[in-house]
């Protein structure tokens, strides 16, 4: 019989109890357990830990563990506290959820490209009045990260008619995205940028990018979306550009603390939409068939999933 499969999680007993029913449904012929229900005997033999914000002491608990499945696509916090461990860390790549990062990226484009924060404004002051229309032909969106979520996005903005530009840790061709790279390619892109989208990684070389400096960079009136994670921009800094009128707005969907604290000053910036972490949730059921399919692949003949670079941070 094949050794079980331990879920280790911090989530409360319902959501876990949620996972446990979808991966145990997606995995006929596995077992998939809560750690804290395995016999020592159990964890002596599981290969295999799916995890959601696991307590590192749990997956010490799993001697002969040889690879751990995340379900989710954001790996900063299982670098950090499981860096020291031999063991291959797999993150979430599911096409569901880019689908789903990629209509939200779309959305909130469109929320700003047709100016609704400013119609929100007049109507709050009952002031009648047509802002300039601009064409997406004339609009660039440049987007930060052309990894899953990156191309997704990039590939529905161009359906939608947007100039898209992107940037990556390493050089890109991709079918009408003006793609750039390293440092010189990050001013070009800012430089050009008319709305600024973030999907990176956070990680040693993203961790306060975004700050006064990067923002002199862009555009008077540009706008910036954070999907991605919030330490990745300095909020300070990013007051300080709206403050000055220098940015036009934030959309922003994650942050230094969640949920965000409720004396902070984003909640109530006019030039800012703070959103609470929506931009592309996981499903439970098309993450637990990736999660199936990594491990019958495993089952077959050992291959264990394309890792995450610890050394690099994702
Ligand atoms: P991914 O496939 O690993 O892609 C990451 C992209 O960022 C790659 O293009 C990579 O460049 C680029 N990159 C990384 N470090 C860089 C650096 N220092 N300079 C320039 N480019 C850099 O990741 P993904 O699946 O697209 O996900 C991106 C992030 O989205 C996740 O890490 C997570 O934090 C966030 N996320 C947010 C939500 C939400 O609901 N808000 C949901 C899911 C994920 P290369 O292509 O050269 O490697």
């Amino acid at each position: 019989m094949a050794c079980p499969i331990a879920l280790v999680t911090r989530l409360p007993p319902e959501e876990e109890n949620a996972w446990t029913d979808a991966l145990n449904a997606a995995l006929p012929g596995e077992t998939v357990t809560v750690i804290r229900s395995m016999t020592p005997e159990e964890r002596e033999r599981c290969e295999i830990a799916i995890v959601a914000n696991p307590d590192p002491a749990d997956i010490a608990l799993l001697p002969n563990c040889r690879w751990i499945q995340s379900v989710w696509a954001g790996v900063e916090r299982l670098v950090a506290e499981l860096a020291d461990r031999p063991v291959p860390i797999v993150r979430l790549v599911d096409p569901a959820l880019a689908d789903k990062m990629a209509e939200a990226v779309l959305a909130w484009t469109l929320y700003l490209f047709r100016d609704m924060p400013a119609y929100a404004r007049q109507q709050r002051a009952h002031l009648w009045k047509q802002q300039p229309y601009r064409r997406a032909e004339e609009t660039t969106v440049a987007l930060l990260g052309l990894g899953a979520l990156g191309q997704a996005a990039a590939l529905r903005l161009g359906e939608a008619g947007f100039r898209v530009a992107g940037w990556s840790r390493r050089p890109k061709s991709i079918d009408g995205v003006a793609c750039h790279a390293g440092e010189d390619g990050l001013k070009t892109v800012l430089a050009g940028a008319d709305i600024l989208v973030c999907l990176l990684p956070l990680t040693e070389g993203t961790r306060g990018l975004l700050d006064a400096a990067q923002f002199g960079q862009m555009r008077k009136g540009a706008s910036l979306v954070n999907f991605a994670r919030g330490p990745i921009v300095a909020t300070g800094d990013l007051i300080a550009a709206l403050d000055s009128g220098h940015l036009d707005h934030a959309v922003l969907d994650v942050f230094d603390t969640e949920p965000l604290p409720a004396d902070s000053l984003l909640w109530d910036h006019p030039s800012v939409t703070v959103l609470p972490h929506i931009s592309a949730p996981t499903d439970k059921r098309s993450a637990a068939r990736i999660v199936a399919e990594n491990i019958a692949a495993y089952r077959v003949d050992g291959t264990i999933p394309p890792a995450v670079d610890i050394a690099r941070g994702y």
